[in-house]
């Protein structure tokens, strides 16, 4: 199993304008054989059969007991509620997006919990992307706090996210995985819920690693600690 390196800018690829139909569009760069997950996705890894790592977390979904899984998240969210008294039980952020929408609904119409949806803006929402926000909000029924950093900010750092770690979205990554800590510190709440799973799209970890995060993973990965 190796890492592959992200090229500096120094050697950064070029298209290659004479490939043949069916030719990945750069030939210095690896691709999944079987997605065509570039090497270049962060976090990205391929075993020796050049199959990439949220590729072998999709054949684990197959042979996962999840009747066992769903016993143990079940479990660990009456723990939760029982704990949490006449606070919320969970933090669970939430971009409005399909995952943590979904993960919102299973929470509360499947599990009955009583969670805080909370957002970082990184303020660039479409339209659609706000009324899917408010829309699963208003639908669940559940309290909800936001914060928007200021646009000369996010502007601020967008110039500078590009070109140091490649997407314009650092305060994004940064936000998505601080605030949420951030308010579930300040008022007491012990168990936050994401909807993202790293298994899914890159090498980070897998669906048999039950190992949780611990502080210096959200730092590498939330705040691109390693770029
Ligand atoms: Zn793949």
């Amino acid at each position: 199993m190796s890492e592959n390196p992200q090229p500096s800018h120094a050697e950064a690829p070029t298209a290659d304008k004479d490939r043949a139909q069916g030719d990945p569009p750069f030939r210095n760069i690896s691709y999944c054989v079987r997605c065509c997950m570039p090497e270049t996705n962060e976090g990205n890894a391929f075993d020796d059969f050049g199959i990439c790592m949220a590729c072998r977390s999709s054949e684990q979904k197959m042979r996962i007991n999840w009747q066992d899984r769903q016993q143990a998240l079940a479990e660990l969210l009456d723990k939760a509620k029982a704990e949490s008294g006449n606070n919320y039980d969970c933090v669970v952020p939430i971009s409005g997006g399909k995952d943590s929408a979904f993960q919102l609904h299973i929470l509360v119409k499947i599990f009955g919990m009583t969670p805080l949806a909370v957002t970082f803006s990184h303020n660039w929402f479409t339209e659609t992307g706000r009324y899917n926000l408010e829309n699963i909000l208003e639908r669940l029924n559940v309290d909800h706090m936001m914060y928007t950093p200021k646009r000369g900010l996010v502007d601020k750092l967008a110039r500078k996210s590009l070109p140091m770690i490649g997407d314009a979205c650092w305060h994004c990554h940064a936000g998505v995985w601080s605030y949420p800590f951030h308010v579930a510190a300040k008022f007491g709440i012990s168990l936050i819920i994401y909807g993202e799973s790293p298994a899914e799209f890159s090498g980070r970890t897998t669906y048999w690693d039950q190992e949780l995060p611990d502080k210096k993973d959200f730092v590498k990965v939330g705040l691109k600690e390693s770029m």
